[in-house]
């Protein structure tokens, strides 16, 4: 019986999907790369998940598993062979149990992050990934791809948040390692290995995730800034001030605002005056376990001493959770904003923080000198040292023009951060889109050992091919 017949059998034929109706799945949310593939399929549980791994495997047919499909380095999109089977951990979607005098809830893969967040909330408990595609991500991606998001510096990334996994492995085996513990020296950590490889060692079926309280009162003010080292020396008292109740501090550049408030025009800062007479924003947001009066005292007495000092040039506390929504939703429309303005040069660095007003300034300087005119649509994590160091082209370029210069901005801002002990992915991944810059950047031992991995748990070599390893 050939794979696609084999298919049908297992998952019914209604879950097996090809031509028109694989389609949408087979395009990266960025547009950039299409592959083709036998089929698209559909399981509905963790057992039928492992029988087509090892129907693919009979087969020699490459797996590529899929969660949300909003990964930004095309790692769930197959090559244009055809040969593979695109698995959509969709139908995964349950909330398997909430524990909550463990504080864990454990989950299927394909539960959309929102889901997940809504499960622990009505638990009454935080489960604080939080990201912007968190409408339509799945955790089973987050965990493959170690998502950040806004909350990092207060929570971890998802590996941080993640206490046990159900994988089914590349030989089509089911390891069952849904363990909801705090502690566990028993070896080799294979939970820790899987979360992050981006689909090339396993399929993520299920999770046990951590909870935390939900805070009683958030306190969230949008600041305007007159230089990166203002901001650096704002987060630092901010740490001082706040300890772990500060959970979220982004920087966005003028541009990025300017970008935001004229593509979608019915946003707006709340500030008088033009966007671009300061040059940096930051969304600046406390978490209090206490109450909101305790939360606002805290947050004027770090930002009134600030501001009396000339580190912040105006301030904007939200009075209420619509303002504060507005806040964030200034922050969440960046990346859409530049997906509605063209083709752009994404970067998603991290350095030092210590060390990340020099990196900016000086690759700033660099790109205009190379590239005059290109917009620094640069955002992002400040707090974790995370920016979003995002290139476009002068207003109305268009999309070819700003491709052809694609690889030399890559070449130059990826140098600058190695020089400055960065990493060339801080939380998107490697997947198709970065894997051949790697060689670059990471030492012959580094790669030499990530492959003997690969091949130790995958040793046929069916999972997700081509993503996060670089050609030999
Ligand atoms: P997919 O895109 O479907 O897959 C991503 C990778 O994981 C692929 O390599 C795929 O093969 C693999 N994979 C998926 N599911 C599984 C599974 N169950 N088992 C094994 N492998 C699997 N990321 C951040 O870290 N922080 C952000 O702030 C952030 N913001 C974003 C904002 C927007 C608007 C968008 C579009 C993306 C953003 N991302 C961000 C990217 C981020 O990686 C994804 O949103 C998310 O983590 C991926 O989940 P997904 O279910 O869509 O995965
Ligand atoms: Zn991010």
């Amino acid at each position: 019986m050939n794979l696609l017949d084999a298919l049908q059998q297992i998952l019914g034929a209604s879950h097996v999907l090809t031509g028109a109706d694989a389609e949408p799945y087979l395009t990266d949310w960025r547009r950039r790369y299409t592959g083709r593939a036998v089929a698209v399929v559909r399981p509905g549980d963790t057992e039928q998940v492992a029988q087509v791994v090892r129907l693919c495997l009979q087969h020699g047919a490459p797996v590529v598993p899929l969660g949300g499909n909003t990964g930004l380095v095309a790692g769930g999109t197959p090559d244009d062979s055809g040969r593979a089977v695109v698995v959509s951990l969709a139908r995964l979607n349950r909330i398997r149990q909430v524990d909550t005098d463990n504080d864990t809830l454990t989950v299927e893969a394909g539960c959309i992050l929102q889901a997940v967040q809504d499960a622990a909330r009505q638990a009454g408990r935080l489960f604080p990934l939080s990201l912007a595609a968190e409408g339509s991500c799945t955790i089973g991606g987050n965990l493959a791809t170690n998502a950040g998001g806004t909350q990092v510096l207060r929570y971890g990334n998802t590996r941080e948040l993640a206490l046990g996994l159900e994988v089914v492995t590349a030989e089509g085996e089911i390891w069952h390692g849904l363990r909801g513990l705090r502690k566990d020296n028993t070896g080799y950590d294979l939970r820790d290995l899987f979360i992050g490889s981006e689909g090339t060692l396993g399929i993520i079926t299920a999770a046990t995730l951590k909870l935390y309280p939900l805070p009683v009162a958030r306190c969230t003010a949008l600041l305007a800034l007159p230089s990166v080292p203002a901001a650096v020396e704002v987060l630092s008292r901010a740490r001082a001030g706040f300890g772990a109740s500060l959970t979220g501090f982004e920087l966005m550049s003028a541009a990025c605002m300017e970008l935001v408030t004229r593509i979608y025009p019915q946003q707006r800062l709340p500030f008088a005056g033009a966007v671009e007479q300061h040059p940096w924003y930051a969304l600046l947001e406390l978490s209090d376990s206490e109450s909101e009066a305790h939360a606002r005292e805290r947050f004027e007495a770090v930002l009134g001493a600030a501001m009396e000092d000339g580190l912040i040039s105006d301030a904007a506390v939200a009075e209420n959770l619509a303002q504060s929504h507005a806040m964030w939703h200034l922050r969440e429309s960046i990346p859409l904003a530049q997906a509605e303005e063209g083709k752009n040069i994404k970067h998603d660095v991290s350095i030092p923080i210590s060390r990340i007003a020099d990196f900016v300034a000086e690759t700033d300087a660099l790109l205009q000198q190379h590239f005059p005119g290109v917009r620094n649509i640069t955002f992002g994590h400040l707090g974790d040292g995370n920016l979003h160091y995002n290139v476009q082209g002068p207003i109305g370029e268009a999309d070819p023009e700003v491709l052809a210069r694609q690889d030399a901005i890559y070449l130059l801002v990826h140098d600058q951060v190695h020089a400055y002990q960065g990493s060339i992915s801080a939380e998107h991944g490697i997947g198709q889109m970065r894997r051949n810059e790697l060689p670059r950047y990471k030492s012959a031992v580094e790669l030499k050992l990530m492959r003997r991995i690969k091949q130790a748990l995958d040793p046929h070599g069916i999972m997700n091919p081509g993503k996060t390893l670089p050609d030999e």
